[in-house]
C-alpha cells in the first residue's frame, strides 16, 4: 500500500472539507489496475482524511454513510488502514509545526 502520487487529474478538485486542491491522486488498494480515478471512485483526502467520491465532472463531493456500506468489506478494511496513515501524517506534521 502506498500514499504516494502517482498522477494528476486535469480537472483540479478540491476537498470539499478542507479545500485543498487535489489534483494528484494514488491508488490506496494494490488490487487497484494502475488507471486514473473515474467518476464514482473513492477517494480519500490527504490533507484532512475526509472520505470522498468522485462526481461525473471529476470534482470531489462528501462520500454518503449509505455509499461506505454499500461498498465490498475489503475496500471498507483499505480505506480505514489509508486513514489511519493520513492521520499519523497529520499529527507528525502537527508536533514539527
Ligand atoms: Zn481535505
Amino acid at each position: 500500500m502506498s500514499l504516494e502520487r502517482s498522477g494528476k487529474l486535469e480537472s483540479d478538485p478540491h476537498c470539499p472539507e478542507c479545500n485543498s486542491l487535489l489534483s494528484g491522486y494514488g491508488n490506496v488498494s494494490e488490487k487497484t489496475p494502475s488507471r486514473g480515478p473515474k467518476p464514482d471512485d473513492p477517494a480519500l483526502c490527504i490533507y484532512c482524511g475526509a472520505i470522498l467520491v468522485y462526481t461525473d465532472t471529476m470534482q470531489l463531493r462528501y462520500m454518503t454513510m449509505h455509499e461506505f456500506n454499500a461498498m465490498p468489506q475489503q475496500m471498507q478494511y483499505e480505506i480505514a488502514i489509508a486513514l489511519q496513515q493520513i492521520n499519523t501524517r497529520i499529527e507528525r506534521q502537527q508536533r514539527a509545526n
